[in-house]
């Protein structure tokens, strides 16, 4: 059953009372954004994406959202590289937040402290990962650490061709195993 139906039947409303509660909401909305009825009727055309932006208010665009939202890359990766990109992977630099951690050392190779730049790019296993992958792409440069990838990555492989594509995939998939 769709929603229509749905709020018809839980609410006792016949289809007058619903197109009328639909009207006072859609009025109600409108207000709130600043549109009276006259200007709406009043637009020669109509646009959803207008109304809709100004429900939504205008908010400061995400620098990396290019990483997350044009990368085919597997959901389960996003998911971890929208976690590293926004540093809240559950790492002991993350957990000593809220919790006190004596040793900081990394469990894997007990060199340095355990943060996202040691994990994802600072030991030397990473840094070969990123080598040969970087490599394998025809990309020559060296691996620098984890926000001057990011930073590269989000000046350089933000568009539609292949190579970009690609980049923002490995840059999922590098960063979804070595985590
Ligand atoms: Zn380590």
């Amino acid at each position: 059953m769709d929603s229509f139906l749905l709020y018809k039947e839980r609410y006792c409303m016949g289809n007058q009372d619903y197109s009328v509660f639909m009207d006072c909401a859609a009025k109600t909305m409108l207000e709130q954004i600043g549109l009276t009825e006259a200007d709406v009727a009043a637009m020669s055309n109509y646009s959803i994406k207008k109304v809709y932006g100004l429900c939504r208010g205008e908010f400061q665009k995400i620098p990396w959202r290019r990483l997350i939202c044009n990368n085919a890359g597997l959901p389960k990766w996003l998911f971890i590289l929208l976690l590293a990109l926004q540093r809240r992977l559950q790492i002991k630099e993350r957990i000593a937040c809220w919790a006190n951690i004596k040793d900081m050392e990394c469990v894997l190779c007990s060199k340095e402290n355990e943060d996202i730049d040691h994990i994802l790019f600072e030991r030397e296993y990473a840094k070969q990962v990123w080598s040969k992958l970087l490599f394998w792409q025809g990309i020559h440069r060296d691996v620098s650490n984890w926000q001057h990838k990011v930073t590269w990555a989000m000046e350089n492989a933000k568009g539609k061709n292949a190579e970009q594509e690609l980049y923002r995939m490995t840059l999922a998939g590098g960063v979804y195993h070595l985590w």
